[in-house]
């Protein structure tokens, strides 16, 4: 059996961006994954520009507390003021230029406007309440590098910098299908025997927040036919294959079949709780990968394995997840024989709790968790002790 590092770095080894790009208009690339790096033709911000409504004024002018000073010119953001008159001041609002002369702002709270004048009643500092020219981009400088996953700061980078259209890697296409004779789509009662398809929402909510497109292909009949029938079509539909159920070695059981006869199997099992039985294959060109049926597991197995090699896929530079050390607030007596994902919340006292059930078909303990406390072989845990800790917000988009 792998370790959970074996299978990842494994995984990662075999998975290869795509190549192929487009271009898109700037307010359609959320989410997308650039293909190439971007640099501002721009400097940003573009002149020296006010912090703050307030007045501009020389430093030498402000001699004392309590000067008082002609205001000469009103400079509103949009328009360009003329430099400043000596032994004067301008007003000035957020965001307009500072005009050539002045080397400080002081805010409108420390001054008294009287008529055509200005008391300013504090000492200013050089500099003080000015946003430089090029304090946040050089011309020049590179903005986004390739394989940047956009998200809304970078959208708001790109625009900052004037740029209308980006360079994307194209979607990367996801066919899913869950098997399981007892599975039943929400809006049909249940009858004896039957649940509904969790996992089917769930592996849609973290395909699609990856960017990915998504082929749903349903609920698949638990025969070596059927399951073949949808592994054929999904591996001439999709470039990755991602299934639910039929992994383990019960009777109902055919996906790792349908794969082997239709391609091969490379990877089968991995050393952690949950979610033990994990199939990774081939067919043809398709990347297949098959989790457990246990929702906790699909969910949990989905973030630490499927999401780092989809990203990989997608292009993405950055794909691995970061665990951060954080104090338990529980104790964890059963030493377990294999890597365990405890979930877990953050509490307002900055420390983790644990979910009171964590068998791996109970998925209120994802909905409730921030994230999942990683037990290595044998660990056991005291309150107090400093325990690895990944945020879901690592592990879902
Ligand atoms: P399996 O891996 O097919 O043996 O399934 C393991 C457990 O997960 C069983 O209790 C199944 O009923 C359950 N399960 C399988 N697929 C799903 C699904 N799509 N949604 C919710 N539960 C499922
Ligand atoms: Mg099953």
């Amino acid at each position: 059996m792998l370790s959970a590092d074996q299978l990842l770095d494994a995984l990662l080894e075999r998975a290869h961006g795509v190549t192929e790009t487009e271009t898109v208009a700037l307010a359609q690339a959320l989410g997308r994954v650039l293909a190439a790096p971007q640099t501002s033709a721009i400097t940003v911000p573009p002149m020296d520009n006010s912090a703050m409504d307030g007045y501009a004024v020389r430093v030498a002018d402000v001699t004392v507390a309590g000067v008082r000073l002609p205001v000469s010119q009103r400079i509103l953001a949009g328009t360009v003021g003329q430099p400043l008159r000596p032994g004067s001041a301008a007003r000035i609002f957020t965001g307009a230029p500072v005009p050539p002369g002045a080397d400080a702002v002081l805010m409108q709270e420390y001054c008294e406007a009287t008529g055509e004048d200005v008391v300013i009643n504090v000492m200013p500092h050089p500099g003080e309440n000015i946003r430089r020219a090029g304090e946040d981009i050089q011309t020049g400088a590179q903005i986004l590098a390739a394989g940047t996953r956009i998200g809304a700061a970078e959208m708001g980078l790109a625009a900052s910098v004037g740029l209308a259209e980006l360079p994307v890697f194209r979607k990367l296409k996801v066919a899913c299908f869950f098997t399981g004779d007892e599975l039943v789509t929400p809006g049909t009662p249940l009858q004896s025997g039957q649940i509904y398809n969790s996992n089917r929402y769930t592996l849609s909510g973290l395909v699609n927040g990856l960017g990915c497109e998504l082929i749903d292909l349903g609920i698949v009949p638990d025969t070596l036919e059927a399951t073949e029938v949808a592994l054929a079509r999904a591996s001439r539909e999709a470039d990755v294959v991602i299934t639910s159920g039929g992994v383990s070695v019960g009777e109902a059981d055919y996906v790792k079949a349908a794969v082997e006869k239709l391609g091969r199997v490379e990877m089968w099992k991995v050393a952690m709780k949950p979610g033990k039985p994990l199939v990774y294959g081939r067919v043809n060109d398709t990347d297949f990968i098959g989790l457990p049926g246990n929702p906790v597991s699909a969910f949990v197995t989905f973030g630490l394995f499927v999401r780092p090699f989809l990203l990989k896929r997608m292009g993405a530079a950055d794909v691995l997840y970061r665990a951060f050390a954080v104090q338990a607030d529980f104790a964890w007596t059963r030493a377990g024989a294999r890597r365990e994902f405890l979930r877990a919340q953050l509490q307002p006292n900055g420390k983790l709790a644990l979910f009171p059930n964590q068998s791996s078909g109970v998925l209120t303990s994802c909905a409730w968790s921030d994230g999942l406390v990683d037990l290595g072989v044998g660990q056991t845990v005291q309150p107090g002790d400093w325990v690895r800790f990944i945020p879901l917000s690592e592990l879902l988009a």
